[in-house]
């Protein structure tokens, strides 16, 4: 049984998730009610509350998979990128923790992470694919050959999806984090109301920041009543940019890749939108979509585990290797 964290971000999250890849347990606490006020996540907000919640969370995964600390044979946890603070409050536990029980501990790549949320529950993926990986700091198209390992094909030049989604949710005067509430709005709207560009950039790689300007321009010729009764058509027609976009993209990776199949991870693979665009594609179960510390246990069944005590002076990192 491998014991998940997750601190990255604004979720605290563990999990416990056998060696074949069942969730036995995962508990995810967001902070995103937290941070809505201030219209993103605070670094030194986010670390305090990581510190209150790391211990409760663990405690509830271990209950929740009816275990104890003694079923635990390997921790996981992520290790980057992320913001540093948060990231050393999970990497911390994770040390104490496989210290006090001379148990191994596996870092993680949080965007392994993501990738290995396909590896999960009964419907697991099987390399090769090609992967759109689309979340709130990225945005990649990955050829995954073998679990545990890929290449990268193209990556974004400026804004991540979720970035868009969410900075496009504030210019609409939408909650944070917006993603899921475009997603919620753009249902009563119409996608094809306004035409926003899809930025066409060389090779596999994407831009966002030019469909963010496009509605701040479409929105900023609104009065306040013109902006309530056309919200949900500037939501749908936004989204069908980013859709479009991300779709588009990885059908001509997968075109050019042998790999043939494609799958989507990332906190933007939840988008019912995109999961209608790509009727062929695996996606991560929904609940795993978003970060959680099921991906995080579950990668670390395809790495290395660094031997008890060897792991005591590992650091956390802000960026992508
Ligand atoms: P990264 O993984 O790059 O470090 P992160 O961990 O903050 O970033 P995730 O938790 O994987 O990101 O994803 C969060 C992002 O997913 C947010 O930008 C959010 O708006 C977006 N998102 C969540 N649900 C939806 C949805 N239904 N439609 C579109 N975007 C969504
Ligand atoms: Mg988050
Ligand atoms: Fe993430």
């Amino acid at each position: 049984m491998i014991l998940g964290i997750e601190t990255s971000c604004d979720e605290t999250a563990a999990a416990l998730v056998g060696g074949d890849g069942t969730v036995l347990s995962s508990i995810v606490a967001s902070q995103a009610s937290l941070h809505a006020r201030y219209g993103g996540v605070v670094p030194e907000v986010a670390s305090r509350r990581h510190l209150e919640l790391i211990g409760p969370v663990i405690r509830e995964a271990l209950e929740t998979a009816g275990a104890g600390l003694d079923d635990v044979d390997r921790v996981a946890v992520t290790r980057g990128p992320g913001l540093v603070g948060a990231l050393l409050v999970g990497l911390s536990a994770a040390k104490a923790l496989a210290w006090a029980r001379r148990l191994p501990l596996v870092p993680v790549d949080h965007l392994h992470g993501h990738v290995a949320s396909l590896y999960l529950g009964d419907a697991q993926v099987e390399p090769p694919f090609v992967c759109l990986l689309a979340s709130g700091g990225h945005t990649l198209l990955l050829d995954v050959g073998e679990r545990g390992s890929f290449r990268r094909l193209g990556s974004t030049l400026d804004d991540a999806a979720g970035e868009a989604f969410d900075k496009g949710a504030r210019l609409l005067g939408l909650g944070y984090p917006g993603g899921a509430e475009i997603d919620r709005l753009a249902r009563e709207g119409d996608p094809e109301a306004y035409t926003f560009p899809v930025a066409r950039v060389a090779g596999l790689d994407f831009s966002f920041s030019g469909l963010k300007t496009a509605l701040l321009y479409a929105v900023r010729g609104l009065d306040a009543d013109e902006l309530e009764r056309r919200r949900a058509d500037l939501a749908a027609s936004y989204q069908r940019a980013i859709v479009r976009a991300l779709a588009g993209r990885l059908r001509e990776a997968a075109a050019r890749s042998r790999a043939g199949r494609i799958a989507v991870v990332g906190g933007v693979a939840a988008n019912s939108e995109l999961r209608g665009a790509l009727p062929d594609a695996a996606f991560a179960p929904l609940a795993l979509c978003t970060d959680n510390a099921a991906m995080i246990a579950s990668a670390a069944r395809y790495a290395d585990p660094i031997p008890y005590p060897d792991y005591l002076a590992l650091d956390a990192y802000a960026s992508a290797a």
